[in-house]
């Protein structure tokens, strides 16, 4: 069994509030999915059906129910996140999302109403400031990182994004009359970097104890209020070794080094951006989850895209969607062994040789080479398995 340090090390000290959980008792607990546009739907599929199993094989009760988001719900409600689509995520313990995003906004301004509106709307109506990315290296996939294998030995980051403020969220956002001019605006108040920094560094005391701070000081007076909040938030974890570096800096560093990272703090754009650039050390998007978090219900999804350019064929990777769940089982539900069950489960499906085609490489056979439906089975098929009653 893989000690996946990602899901372990930083969730029982970061999270809010936490319900007791008894790991005899029956949970029941309901989960909205949000299956969203592209890819979406072929993945959060597979994220059900292996909550389902979860729930099968140890005795939980997990409802789902569906809501639409994204371009999906343009078409349907010409709302990007409808009035339903919020009540069912706030009514539910956890939500589980694919991927918004359609190929008919690209380059077409004339469309107002755009699928990211949406969720860019529920993160900030769920207040889900914190973005969790583990940047973890299955031992099999070395092979599918541009990077050598000795640059990637060992490597374990996890990224904390901020998600509801910074330049996505400031106003004014404008063009001029004429076109010819064009606004966004970078905010950030020192509440919102505290706050995300207290999580940072409670969950670096549980890791490796080393925290970078990414911001861009030297230009950007938001960033010099990031740096001087992160430093006041520092003394309070006097075990943490606290960093601060460029964000064009960083950017470097995570491919020369990622060793050197433990815990990485940034604001939502270099979050955005760098955690992009860290998927290419893991190997593809298809393999990183993320977990969204705030004070009220979290969310949980794959951080790639919709991927226009593959959705509809069966190659997608469910695994990134797959992780999320694993988290979700961790953090929202506090259920560590199921957490645990699924993460073994991708990792035995990794040894086993199977991949699909994003983390495939030179050594793979064809019949080993999997679509987003068979290397679904393949995981439940595992957890089946691996939890069966010997007779
Ligand atoms: P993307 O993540 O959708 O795709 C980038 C590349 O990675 C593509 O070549 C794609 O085929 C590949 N890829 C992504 N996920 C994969 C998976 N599970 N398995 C195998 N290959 C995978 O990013 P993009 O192309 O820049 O954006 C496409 C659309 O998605 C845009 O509309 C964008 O706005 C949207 N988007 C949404 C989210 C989100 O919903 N959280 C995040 C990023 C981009």
């Amino acid at each position: 069994m893989v000690e996946h340090n990602f899901l372990h090390v930083f969730l029982n000290t970061i999270l809010a509030k936490r319900e007791y959980v008894n790991m005899k008792n029956k949970m029941k607990k309901t989960i909205t999915i949000l299956p969203g546009d592209g890819i979406g739907k072929e993945v959060t599929q597979w994220g059900a059906a292996v909550l389902q199993t979860i729930g099968q094989v140890f005795d939980h009760e997990f409802t789902f129910q569906e809501a639409a988001i994204g371009h999906h719900a343009i078409e349907q409600y010409n709302n990007p996140l409808p009035d339903e689509t919020i009540k069912a995520c706030q009514e539910a313990d956890a939500i589980l999302l694919g991927a918004v995003g359609h190929p008919i906004y690209d380059n077409n301004p004339s469309l107002k109403v755009r699928p990211e509106q949406g969720l860019l709307k529920l993160r900030k109506t769920l207040g889900l400031y914190t973005n969790l990315r583990p940047i973890y290296i299955f031992d099999e996939l070395q092979a599918a990182s541009s990077l050598k294998a000795e640059v990637l030995k060992d490597v374990d980051i996890l990224f904390f994004r901020e998600l509801t403020s910074g330049i996505y969220f400031g106003a004014p956002r404008e063009r001029s009359a004429d076109r010819e001019r064009a606004i966004d605006t970078l905010v950030y108040t020192k509440m919102e970097v505290e706050r995300i920094a207290r999580k940072a560094f409670k969950a670096a005391e549980t890791r490796r104890g080393i925290l970078h701070s990414i911001d861009k000081a030297n230009v950007l007076e938001s960033s010099r209020l990031w740096r001087e909040t992160v430093q006041e938030v520092s003394k309070d974890f006097p075990k943490v070794k606290l960093n601060h570096m460029y964000v064009d800096n960083a950017a470097m560093q995570l491919i020369r080094d990622p060793r050197q990272f433990d815990v990485i703090l940034t604001g939502n754009m270099f979050g955005d951006i760098l955690t992009d650039e860290a998927s290419q050390i893991v190997g593809s998007l298809g393999m990183l989850p993320s977990a969204s978090v705030g004070d009220q219900v979290g969310l949980y999804e794959p951080i790639h895209g919709s991927a226009p350019d593959i959705a509809g064929k069966n190659i997608a990777n469910p695994l990134a969607t797959i992780l999320s769940v694993a988290l979700m089982l961790d953090i929202a539900f506090d259920l560590k062994k199921e957490s645990q069950t699924v993460f073994d489960a991708v990792n035995t499906v990794l040894k086993n040789g199977f991949r699909t085609y994003d983390i495939a490489d030179a050594t793979t056979s064809e019949n080993q080479i999997l679509g987003t439906n068979e290397m679904g089975e393949q995981v439940i098929a595992l957890i089946k398995e691996t939890t069966a009653v010997p007779i």
